[in-house]
């Protein structure tokens, strides 16, 4: 009896904490094991990159298979973007998207072709009914390719919720990518909230490394509301490609402070790329800092956070702020910047950075 007033006093904390996707509903979308040029949420010029994408050893052709039974819902063929690109809705009430792809399997090909004719166009976005294109789970639906906005013969794949479109992390769904390497952190900065309001420029940290596994910061002595911004990259175990972190965390003494994760995002948020980026100092010097708090203005649903993300180092006591960095395979790092009140009433940035500088 205990022990069920006790399972049925987690389930809504469960139900709350974690959303379940079906991980064995689908397979691999090509035959060859799945290496990744990209993966889900990185940061792209002007968005964030809504899936993965994989590599066709750098050639096109590849088989392109429906990860599970469904109906084509959307067809488009675009100069730009997606180029030739095949949206599937699943029974369980997914969609799966395939694009870049060389060409369609014969029969969506005639289907494309009917299409064209009657809209006098290469350019189609077109909306099918659930019946007019069914496919079998494993169905070759396409070959691999390089159409549109693509540098490259790849398959760029995403999972999304079909009743709202959301883009979803696809290595949620279990497929399976081989990855015991850990994030790199090659830079961390801290900032400063001004009284203005606004976020002070970054300041370089220097980092220590304690193992494998641990990096140390020197003692920071400083006062106000701080947070932390760091520069790096995950990859994947067959290749070394850098792509971007799946979760970063930051904790104050234990307590989480904020949180992003990489699970799932609204296309409506991508635009808002340059909130989660310094972006004036990645137009300065062409390197992305993810912040690790939000500024007044910022709603991105990736964020869970408590005071923005910043902290409040107001009188002498023993501080710890931890970083911790994961992929989605939990491979992890921690960074630990130990912080003490500096008791000057007009600290300066530059002094903050000088001593910074010299640590
Ligand atoms: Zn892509």
């Amino acid at each position: 009896m205990k022990i069920l007033f006790i399972i049925f006093s987690i389930i809504p904390w469960l139900i709350h904490s974690q959303i379940k996707y079906p991980t064995s509903d689908f397979s691999n979308p090509l035959e060859i094991p799945l290496i990744l040029n990209g993966n889900f949420g990185e940061s792209r010029s002007n968005h964030f990159h809504s899936g993965i994408d994989i590599k066709t050893q750098l050639k096109e052709g590849l088989k392109v298979f429906s990860v599970a039974k469904g109906n084509i819902s959307r067809i488009k063929i675009d100069h730009g973007g997606f180029g030739k690109a095949i949206y599937v809705n699943h029974p369980n009430g997914y969609t799966t998207v395939y694009a870049h792809l060389k060409k369609f399997n014969s029969s969506i090909e005639e289907f494309v072709k009917r299409i064209q004719y009657k809209k006098q166009s290469y350019e189609i976005d077109f909306y099918l009914n659930s019946s007019d294109l069914k496919v079998f789970d494993n169905e070759i639906i396409g070959f691999s390719g390089n159409t549109g906005s693509s540098s490259g013969p790849h398959l760029h794949f995403e999972t999304r919720k079909t009743i709202n479109q959301k883009a979803l992390n696809p290595l949620l769904f279990g497929i399976e990518i081989k990855d015991t390497k850990r994030p790199v952190v090659n830079s961390l900065y801290m900032y400063k909230k001004l009284k203005s309001g606004l976020t002070s420029q970054p300041y370089e940290v220097l980092l220590n490394k304690i193992n494998d596994s641990t990096f140390t910061t020197k003692k920071i002595k400083v006062n106000g509301l701080v947070s932390f911004g760091l520069s790096g990259f995950d990859s994947q175990d067959l290749a070394k490609n850098k792509n971007g972190i799946y979760e970063i965390s930051t904790f104050l003494n234990d307590t989480l402070i904020n949180s992003i994760k990489f699970d799932s995002f609204f296309f409506e948020e991508s635009i808002k790329i340059n909130s989660l980026i310094d972006y004036s100092f990645y137009i300065k010097n062409k390197k992305r800092i993810l912040k690790l708090f939000l500024e007044e203005e910022n709603d991105l649903s990736i964020y869970s956070t408590k005071n923005n993300g910043f902290i409040d180092v107001k009188q002498r006591a023993e501080l710890l702020f931890k970083i911790v960095a994961s992929d989605i395979k939990g491979n992890s790092i921690s960074i630990n910047v130990p912080l003490d009140f500096e008791n000057i009433a007009k600290t300066t940035l530059t002094n903050i950075q000088k001593k910074l500088t010299i640590a």
